[in-house]
């Protein structure tokens, strides 16, 4: 099979580069100076810098001073998740940290925090964070030792279920913690505003939006409290991280997020009826497939379904076997399959594999008939012989 009769389905991964996105790299790549240095072809890069800022911040409702630019949302949780704070110039302790159990492992690693001072906040079977949990770890919190904070992301990446981040936003809220959102896989699919979520910080990368891999963002609401900083050195980023900014990078970057920012419904609609067309197919071809989190409110691009008998890595080679990009939920960075955390998170049993499609603007009909037609043939195969290999 040739490489142009390939399907990609496998955004929530990477979204394949914006052309926008491609021409705003290369034109910065060929731009000299440093955007620290104060001369001429230092000060346009610092502009083109700045802009980028502008364009990322307008993405989320923030201000353009609360972006600081990092190299993608793993090093924007780590900045962020740290029991040291400072409020202007006083330190601040955060006590302990609640994540959610179906955090991505940028989140769920628990950052700078000790193993002991991470406490996970379990799901229901429908996907969605455990409020009432909530309620309970913080009530129990010892605010003694400085303050909670919580970790609740805005879609997950497996399943795309938008989670109820404003009624965990009014819990934290009167518990008197800070709550750190990951909006990595709900920006350019729902409307976000850092406000509107009552976050304290919010996370963004740019390679999910189409812009290059290697970029990204923390998003604070204001600027007098914040993380003592991952990255010290020249003191770039006002000092929360520091290191020659990436100018080219941020030019994609913004690129991707003026996409992303603009004709979210109109966009959002067409790719929610690709996934409608996809999820009734699959269904019509067997009965027994399951799709998570189709009952409650999940992004329009993803649908995570398995099929019982067929793992998630021998699905996932079936599929790449047929020319289909597509993802079990937890791909570890050797390439090996895991069991996904997520479902293992929503009470399913662990042997039961999950497949992952993820779509995204650059989908078509065409590539959602080439699934099924994968799809027939894979779910036939497991009738003959159990399994899809
Ligand atoms: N958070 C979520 C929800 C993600 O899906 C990912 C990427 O897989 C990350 C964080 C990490 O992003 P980055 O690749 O920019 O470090």
């Amino acid at each position: 099979m040739t490489k142009t009769e390939r399907t990609y389905l496998d955004w929530n991964a990477t979204a394949p580069l914006l052309p926008a996105a491609r021409k705003a790299v290369l034109a910065a790549l060929d731009s000299v100076g440093n955007p620290s240095s104060v001369h001429g072809e230092g000060r346009a890069l610092r502009m083109l810098v700045e802009a980028a800022r502008r364009d990322v911040a307008a993405l989320v409702g923030a201000a353009p001073a609360h972006v600081i630019f990092t190299s993608g949302a793993t090093e924007a949780a780590n900045l962020v998740l740290t029991p040291d704070y400072r409020m202007g110039r006083t330190p601040l302790a955060i006590g302990h940290l609640y994540v959610s159990e179906i955090e991505h492992p940028a989140m769920r690693e628990g950052g700078r925090f000790a193993r002991e001072a991470v406490t996970t906040i379990p799901v229901t079977r429908a996907g969605l964070v455990d409020l009432d949990a909530l309620e309970t770890l913080l009530a129990g919190h010892d605010k003694a030792k400085g303050l909670p904070m919580v970790a609740v992301m805005l879609a997950n990446n497996e399943t795309g279920i938008v989670q109820p981040v404003t009624a965990a936003a009014e819990t934290v809220r009167r518990h008197g913690g800070l709550l750190v959102v990951d909006a990595v896989q709900a920006v350019g699919r729902v409307p976000v505003d850092i406000a509107a979520l009552d976050a304290d910080f919010l996370i963004v990368s740019s390679h999910k939006l189409g812009g290059p891999k290697g970029a990204g963002a923390l998003i604070s609401r204001g600027e007098v409290l914040m993380p003592v900083p991952l990255i010290r050195g020249g003191g770039q980023e006002k000092g929360h991280r520091s290191g020659t900014e990436n100018p080219a990078a941020l030019a994609g970057f913004a690129a991707a997020a003026r996409f992303a920012a603009a004709d979210l419904a109109e966009r959002n609609g067409r790719i929610a009826a690709l996934r409608a067309t996809l999820e009734a197919g699959m269904q019509a071809a067997t009965n027994d497939v399951i799709i998570h989190g189709a009952d409650v409110e999940r992004v329009a691009n993803t649908s995570f379904f398995s099929l019982p008998g067929l793992k998630s890595e021998t699905g996932q080679i079936a599929f790449d076997l047929e020319g289909i990009a597509l993802s079990a939920g937890s791909a570890c960075s050797s390439g090996k399959v895991g069991q996904s955390h997520v479902l293992a998170a929503m009470g399913f049993d662990a042997a039961l594999g999950g497949l992952r499609v993820s779509l995204g603007p650059g989908s078509t009909e065409e590539d959602v008939e080439r699934f099924l037609a994968a799809f027939s043939r894979v779910v036939s195969r497991r009738r003959m012989t159990g399994n899809a290999a």
